[in-house]
């Protein structure tokens, strides 16, 4: 029943070490396969069934929902990336109020807790050593998660300010294009971990609207990197906003480039 091999249903974010994927033997899972202590939630190997009381097999409490713990400035995308995490094990209802604990003397109740112990590991093993003490205490993986959101929740506010604000106010001046696209190139990639562009949840995005979303904000850095070029380029940026479909950043800065070296 318990084997080494990797939980199907973890997400995986980059490339997880085996070390950090190694299944550890829990007792408490083999108990529960063996007896069948877990009949109502039938525990399964792939699919939840859209059960969130069901736990697979492989699930442990040692487990790791993402690649980079929880620190000081990272809560936005470490709470979407936990989100994504939780979505895909069908746990997101215990984080979120939906699936709220049952009375005492409920069938449910020991699953319920057993279920909610679990999340509650999941998430803290998330957590950097130097802030994970802080949080130990919760009662729920619901007080937990929302005890994380009063402590971090806001406090990207003034750190996405000063990026956009850097954002709006950089200008290549004298410098060369590649000097001033390499500094906007990290403004941008520092305001997506603050501000993570929204993922659909339709599976492989066959709506279309994750596409439409990254072209916005493909067109967006487009305009924010035209603004601020020398009027030098005044040409060849004109040449650009003309161009049907828009250019993406990248074609574009390397039309700038060509026309800098001539
Ligand atoms: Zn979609």
């Amino acid at each position: 029943m318990v084997s080494e091999q990797i939980d199907p249903d973890l997400p995986v974010f980059g490339s997880v070490s085996a070390e950090r994927m190694e299944v550890i033997k829990d007792p408490a899972v083999l108990v529960a396969s063996q007896t069948g202590t877990a009949t109502v939630h039938k525990e399964t190997t792939s699919t939840f069934n859209g059960d969130p009381m069901a736990l697979a097999n492989l699930d442990h409490p040692r487990m790791q929902l993402v690649m980079i713990p929880l620190t000081d400035n990272n809560y936005l995308s470490w709470s979407r990336l936990i989100k994504i995490a939780l979505g895909a094990k069908v746990k997101l209802e215990f984080i979120d109020g939906r699936c709220v604990m049952p009375e005492e003397d409920s069938a449910d109740y020991d699953q319920w807790i057993r279920v909610d112990c679990m999340i509650r590991s999941w998430i803290l093993n998330s957590i950097s050593k130097e802030i994970v003490e802080a949080f130990l205490y919760a009662s729920t993986a619901r007080e937990l998660w929302l005890e994380l959101e009063e402590r971090f929740g806001e406090s990207n506010g003034p750190q996405i300010y000063r990026i956009q604000r850097e954002i709006s106010a950089i200008s290549q001046g004298s410098q060369l294009v590649v000097k001033y696209f390499t500094k906007l190139k990290k403004l941008w990639d520092e305001l997506v971990c603050m501000q993570p562009i929204p993922q659909c949840t339709c599976k492989n995005c066959t709506c279309g609207v994750a596409k439409n979303v990254s072209d916005l904000a493909c067109s967006n850095r487009l305009m924010q990197f035209l603004m601020g070029l020398s009027d030098d380029f005044d040409h060849v940026r004109n040449q650009i906003l003309m161009m049907e479909p828009l250019p993406s950043v990248n074609k574009a800065y390397s039309m700038i480039l060509r026309v800098e070296k001539q």
